[in-house]
């Protein structure tokens, strides 16, 4: 098989006029391109080169060759300098970004966002739910699962986390309080059988390790016995220990 090393800058207009409307690159030819920027625009893509595509007659529409690159980064280079180029020569091109390969380049405003929003709610093919879904109530092969999970290991970790160094205000959940509502669901979801650590045991070597890092420190010899030095004693009432919980429930007369 052959190996693509480079492509061609084309740019799409009408046969009677000298306007470029779109300017794109491709590793094909130009006439294959426009032939799939045609068949994207019969799908009902929405931007402004689509929604321009869908009005014209087929046989008008015309794609030339500009440049021909040998190297992809020359290639995306290439794009920038001839929208950058076309724009300057006051061509209406209709492109959203300047180009280039790698993420599109479009920086999104607010209202664009929120057009975007409009046109995917309720379309076909995005995210559907429980029922609805395709995949409802099946579930991915083992083989799978190990693939994504060896995939995603260590991604989100470390200096790799967005969130990495981030403290205090700069955090993102900075300042941000679960409603009481909230918590609840979440505390019932982790009871039993819904705890990661449900039915399991440390290891020998953990424990000795949470042992060792106990050593010397005076611990209460049971949980009742931590109410009583750490609540009842100061007077405090936390919603998490039992004991709060149960004798606040007792009535006042001892
Ligand atoms: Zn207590």
């Amino acid at each position: 098989m052959e190996v693509t090393t480079g492509g061609v800058i084309y740019g799409v207009r009408l046969r009677p006029g000298f306007d470029y409307r779109y300017v794109g690159l491709t590793t094909k030819s130009a006439d294959l391109r426009l032939r799939q920027h045609f068949k994207v625009a019969a799908g009902g893509r929405k931007t402004p080169f689509y929604d321009w595509l869908r009005k014209q007659d087929r046989n008008d529409v015309i794609a030339d060759e500009l440049d021909w690159l040998d190297g992809l980064d020359e290639l995306g280079q290439a794009e920038i300098s001839w929208i950058d180029y076309l724009r300057r020569d006051g061509q209406p091109l209709l492109n959203l970004s300047r180009g280039g390969l790698g993420p599109t380049g479009v920086v999104w405003t607010d209202e664009m966002r929120e057009a975007a929003r409009l046109r995917s709610t309720g379309r076909l093919g995005t995210s559907r739910f429980a029922e609805e879904n395709p995949f409802f109530g099946r579930r991915h092969s083992d083989a799978q699962r190990e693939k994504w999970a060896r995939d995603r290991k260590g991604t989100n970790s470390g200096a790799a986390n967005p969130n990495y160094g981030k403290f205090g205000e700069d955090h993102p959940s900075f300042g941000r309080v679960m409603s009481d509502e909230a918590r609840s669901r979440l505390s019932e979801q982790r009871r039993g059988e819904g705890n990661p650590n449900f039915g399991r045991r440390a290891s020998a070597v953990t424990r000795a390790k949470m042992s060792a890092a106990r050593k010397g420190r005076p611990m209460p010899s049971s949980k009742r016995n931590a109410h009583t030095r750490h609540h009842t004693n100061k007077g405090v009432f936390n919603r998490t220990c039992q004991y709060c919980i149960e004798d606040a429930a007792k009535p006042n007369d001892e």
